[in-house]
């Protein structure tokens, strides 16, 4: 699999993306990746991108729940809102999903949760609530970068992960699906 990272493309013109192949913004450089490319080799500068490495590694062979459970997050619901999905800090100070109400295809579903897992990564989750470790709200190119690098997480994600699984999960949580692609 081949994940093209091209150079100053707005993830907002882009997004939603469509999987397996997608672009990264990276500082003036084209590069071509295949997925055995780990975060820390394509990202090296950010905080992180080698936590994230680790955990998809640890990760592998636990449930879909104990992998939510150890990035804090602590329920996955759906909510009345337009985006596909969202990650924030919940009732009990740990972090929710939300999936829309009005539902999604199989696949984006899937891949929504793989990228909201991702953004946990940019949150210290040792304090409660879990904080914010960047300054995207503040740097728009940063908040691209984050972007991209939720959208690569969930692909990778996704490859260490049972698709069974994760539909099984969220069918939990209550999401609908339409045309399941
Ligand atoms: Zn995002």
């Amino acid at each position: 699999m081949v994940v093209h990272l091209v150079a100053n493309q707005s993830t907002r013109v882009r997004f939603p993306l469509p999987a397996p192949q997608f672009f990264v913004l990276l500082q003036g450089k084209t590069m071509e990746l295949n997925a055995s490319h780990s975060f820390h080799q394509i990202l090296p500068w950010l905080a992180f991108s080698k936590p994230a490495d680790q955990w998809l590694e640890s990760m592998r062979g636990q449930t879909i729940e104990a992998q939510l459970e150890s990035r804090r997050i602590t329920k996955v619901c759906v909510e009345e809102m337009i985006s596909t999905a969202a990650i924030g800090i919940g009732k009990d100070n740990n972090l929710t999903v939300y999936f829309n109400y009005y539902g999604t295809s199989l696949q984006d579903c899937i891949e929504s949760l793989g990228h909201e897992i991702g953004h946990t990564f940019h949150y210290d989750l040792s304090k409660t609530p879990p904080i914010k470790i960047t300054d995207d709200d503040r740097d728009e190119k940063l908040l691209y970068i984050i972007e991209d690098f939720c959208n690569l997480f969930s692909l990778k994600w996704i490859m260490v992960n049972d698709k069974k699984e994760i539909e099984r999960c969220c069918k939990k949580a209550g999401v609908r699906f339409h045309n399941n692609s």
